[in-house]
């Protein structure tokens, strides 16, 4: 894969393992290795997170070697999009809905990134042909309720460009939802612009998913970032990867979910890292999943839970991958466990049938 260059780019960006030796984001022994990760997957770190880097953002985006290793299970395709890829831009997984792809490139490249293989090369954005197809494609399927446009991350098109998809979107009668998944707001909160978020104006149902995976990404550019899609009535739900060394223990992961729901967004999915070549490192047990997802139940508000998803390598989609509560019994009923580790019958046992008309009336 070549370098990957930011297209539309504002801020100054770093790309090397020389530069972030040079801002203090690795040691100069470790440039060699950056530089050698990066061959593989483009390196960059943009001057937001440069200037709020803590631990747990380094980590997510300062190559280790670990990531030169490629696992057994690992492949460059690890949720199958190309099994669902009819054409260029577009992977169609479910009946109802699909995803549109315009551009592969992002402010910043996080190292865990499932679309890796894929992400930042040079090829990384459709041509107008190639939007026109996918459009055409769109319009001759009837059963798409909803878009999701992501990438890459739509949000690196210039306003106008994303302004043009969106309405050309929005005419398709049998799209009822256009949903775009981003990071920009994390990752660099100066290109959320007055000009950007109008250029998501439609009269159609429109979200906007976050990816955020530790409250350290909340700064406040990043907050006031947020809010401007809020101002211009978006909706804010976010997404999270559960990342070992980032985010793995509940203490961590609840603070993260009580901050973006502080802040105005709903979690809306956790999902366990896929098994994309070189991320071995950032992998906990699914076990682990299950331990955070139980500790964080009752403990905190409902508003603040994720749905704890995994995405079935070869491209059989999403399900929900959190622990059971309920467990079938021999009385044909269920062994209900409760936040604190209660064990309860459902239906309680042992009450007496009675004819409640006839209690009424007496
Ligand atoms: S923002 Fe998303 S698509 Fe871009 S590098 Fe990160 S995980 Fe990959």
């Amino acid at each position: 894969m070549t370098a990957a260059t930011d297209p539309f780019p504002r801020r100054r960006t770093l790309r090397s393992g020389r530069e972030l030796a040079a801002a203090g984001l690795a040691d100069a022994d470790q440039a060699a290795l950056i530089d050698r990760a990066g061959e593989i997957f483009p390196v960059a770190v943009t001057a937001h997170l440069a200037d709020s880097m803590s631990e747990a953002v380094a980590r997510q985006f300062v190559p280790q070697e670990e990531e030169l290793m490629r696992g057994g299970a690992e492949r460059d395709d690890p949720i199958g999009d190309a099994a669902h890829s009819p054409l260029r831009g577009i992977v169609h997984r479910y009946p109802d809905r699909l995803l549109l792809t315009p551009l592969l490139v992002c402010p910043a490249y996080c190292r865990f990134c499932f679309r890796r293989a894929h992400v930042g090369g040079a090829d990384a954005i459709l041509s107008e042909a190639e939007m026109e197809a996918a459009f055409a494609y769109i319009e001759s399927h009837p059963a798409i309720w909803e878009v999701i446009l992501s990438g890459g991350d739509p949000l690196m098109l210039p306003a106008k460009r994303l302004e043009a998809i969106v309405a050309r979107l929005s005419a398709i009668a049998h799209v009822a939802v256009i949903r775009i998944h981003t990071r920009v707001p994390i990752l660099d909160p100066a290109r959320v612009t007055p000009a950007l978020t109008a250029a998501l104006a439609t009269d159609k149902a429109m979200f906007a998913v976050i990816h955020c995976n530790h409250a350290d990404e909340l700064s406040e550019p990043v907050k006031a970032a947020l809010r401007q899609f809020l101002r211009a009535g978006i909706p804010l739900l976010s997404q999270t990867v559960l990342l070992k060394g980032v985010n793995d223990d509940a203490e961590t992961m609840a603070a993260l979910m009580r901050a973006l729901v502080a802040n105005r967004i709903k979690p809306y999915y956790l999902h366990h890292p896929d098994l994309a070549a070189g991320t071995a490192h950032f992998r906990p047990p699914l076990e682990r999943g299950h331990d955070i997802v139980r500790e964080m139940r009752g403990r905190i508000s409902g508003l603040c839970q994720p749905t704890y998803v995994l995405d079935i390598p070869g491209g059989y989609g999403k399900v929900p991958a959190g622990p059971s509560y309920l467990e079938a019994n021999a009385e044909g009923g269920f062994r209900v466990t409760d936040w604190q580790g209660g064990v309860h019958a459902y239906p309680p046992q042992g009450g007496e049938a009675a004819d409640i008309a006839a209690k009424a009336a007496t």
